[in-house]
């Protein structure tokens, strides 16, 4: 049944048993912040935006990296009854006027050293009411010092159905991010269908690099562990000997990460100087993870196989997922379906189901389902269609056991000559060989008006490789029609901190290569 909580009591409501139990701590340095003073802090906060005039259905833009006050402010606004969107910390002035001026908000939350971008964004998109920095910035109120505030709590009624608690802007991989509207009700609820499948508890240490602006890293790294009592250690960035020392000096027992991580802990000679013994699995979600690869990581660190979720920022996020207890999951599997949600497998061509083992686009609905793009009417009625059925953009294929294969986007696959290429696929077996660190497919079109398949190449360090090399490594492994065609060597793949790789980047780079 859906949960029909304010997300703060959804997470926060057991906080009082927990505590002094360690809830955040700074992996850098150390400081630490007990599940008490986590809940009693987002209360004051709260107190403090309410005296400031933060108002139900007010928008609050969170600007920062990942640390011990991120959580602390996104529940306070959530008191407060005011949606949080959610900011990259790298968006530049531009992009961050411009979530500003889409989403309305009228408060900003930032650090110092970020401050700069924050004002020049304010000042484009007009309307902001006050921008308060988390740690101390001259001319600007402290989030640290507002912890103090003696003012009443606000007391608001929500709506956990229809109050939208979290206004994520998609990732814009494949078009303009769009700002999710995702109520209390939905992302509580995903909450509640996660946690089962995907434990931790409050003897879990569970290591945050990946970003909670994102809403995977919102989910699975803030909401998730503190609903359950374990402790977050937190780092702002993704570097591979601090995340790797992280786990060593902080015991860690779970990480959550993205495909590039998991390439890094399968390869890097790094990793050998660690001792990463305390880890007891590992969940890899938000692109595709290549199984070969998921295989070489979970053997050379010891662990159970790499558990895989599947899900998007329109779907709260998630909706399958590898059980920690599923015996034998199979290589490559994305998950299960989770409880109270529908999938259907549909056919581009038809619109109709797919037979058993056929691939199809991945529609989903459920209670998670986003209630729509904010002030996009019509983007949103293209995504979710009447009967409440989310159209993903994502080809999948399940077998009879139920475990899902996501193939790769509707958008991505390449058309060659009527028939149809995964760029994933070749991006992992490109991958699997030993001289190529990084690989990314597109389609690109050849003198004679096909589309055909080009890869960029990163080879690994001192590796001897050349392009038709990777062309008939390539040829040997898959049919005619899916032989990479076009090869260019490059320095490193534009990826998101998802791991997501930007193929418009790459796009970009192949029309103003050919208009030269
Ligand atoms: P935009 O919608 O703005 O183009 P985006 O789709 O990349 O951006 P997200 O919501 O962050 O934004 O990502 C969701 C997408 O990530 C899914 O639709 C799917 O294509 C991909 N994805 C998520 N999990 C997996 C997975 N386990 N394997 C493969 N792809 C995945
Ligand atoms: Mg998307």
């Amino acid at each position: 049944a859906p949960v029909e909580l304010p997300i703060h009591e959804a997470v926060l409501g057991r906080a009082a048993e927990y505590g002094d139990r360690p809830a955040l701590v700074d992996g850098l340095d150390g400081t630490t912040l007990g599940y008490d003073r986590l809940d009693h802090f987002s209360r004051r906060l709260a107190a403090a935006l309410a005296a400031s005039g933060v108002r139900k259905g007010d928008v609050l833009a969170l600007h920062s990296p990942n640390s011990v006050l991120f959580p602390v402010v996104f529940y306070a606004a959530s008191r407060c009854g005011a949606a949080v969107t959610t900011v990259h910390p790298l968006a530049t002035e531009g992009e961050f006027a411009k979530q500003l001026a889409d989403s309305g908000a009228r408060w900003i939350v930032t650090v110092s050293a970020l401050l700069d971008t924050a004002r020049a964004a304010a000042q484009q998109a007009g309307r902001v009411a006050e921008i308060l920095v988390c740690d101390r910035a001259e001319g600007h109120r402290s989030v640290q010092d507002l912890l103090a505030c003696t003012d009443p709590e606000p007391s608001v009624t929500l709506d956990p159905a229809e109050d939208v608690a979290v206004l994520p802007y998609s990732s814009g991989t494949t078009g303009t991010p769009k700002g999710v509207m995702l109520t209390h009700r939905s992302i509580a609820t995903n909450l509640a269908q996660l946690t089962p499948l995907v434990t931790n508890g409050p003897d879990d240490r569970v290591l945050a690099v990946l970003p909670f602006f994102h809403i995977y890293g919102l989910t699975a790294l803030m909401n998730a562990p503190l609903r359950n009592g374990a402790t977050v250690v937190v780092l702002p960035r993704f570097d591979l000997r601090q995340f790797l020392a992280a786990i060593e000096e902080h015991r860690i027992t779970a990480v959550y990460v993205a495909p590039p991580i998991v390439l890094a802990l399968a390869k890097h000679p790094l990793v050998a100087d660690y001792d990463l013994s305390t880890l007891r699995y590992l969940v890899s979600a938000a692109a595709p993870l290549d199984a070969e690869l998921a295989a070489a990581c979970s053997r050379r660190l010891g662990l159970p196989p790499v558990l895989q979720a599947y899900g998007m920022t329109e779907l709260s996020p998630g909706t399958h997922c590898v059980p920690l207890d599923a015996p034998n999951p199979p290589p490559g599997a994305v998950g299960k379906l989770i409880p109270n949600t529908e999938m259907r497998l549909v056919s581009l061509a038809t619109g109709e189901d797919v037979a058993p083992g056929e691939s199809g686009e991945i529609l989903i609905r459920g209670p998670q389902v986003m209630k729509g793009y904010l002030g996009r009417p019509a983007e949103t009625d293209a995504m979710i269609d009447p009967d409440g059925w989310l159209h993903t953009g994502d080809i999948g294929r399940a077998d009879d056991d139920g475990w899902l294969y996501v193939v790769d986007r509707v958008k991505e696959l390449i058309k060659y000559k009527g028939y149809q290429v995964a760029p994933a696929d070749l991006e992992a077996l490109l991958l699997g060989h030993d001289a190529i660190a990084d690989a990314a497919v597109i389609g690109v079109v050849d003198a004679d008006g096909n589309e055909v398949p080009k890869a960029f190449v990163v080879r690994q360090r001192g590796a001897r490789l050349s392009e038709d090399e990777v062309i008939a490594y390539v040829a040997g492994q898959v049919a005619p029609y899916k032989k990479v065609r076009r090869v260019e060597f490059l320095d490193s793949v534009p990826r998101a901190t998802t791991g997501k790789i930007l193929r418009r980047e790459l796009r970009a780079r192949e029309r103003s290569s050919t208009a030269r």
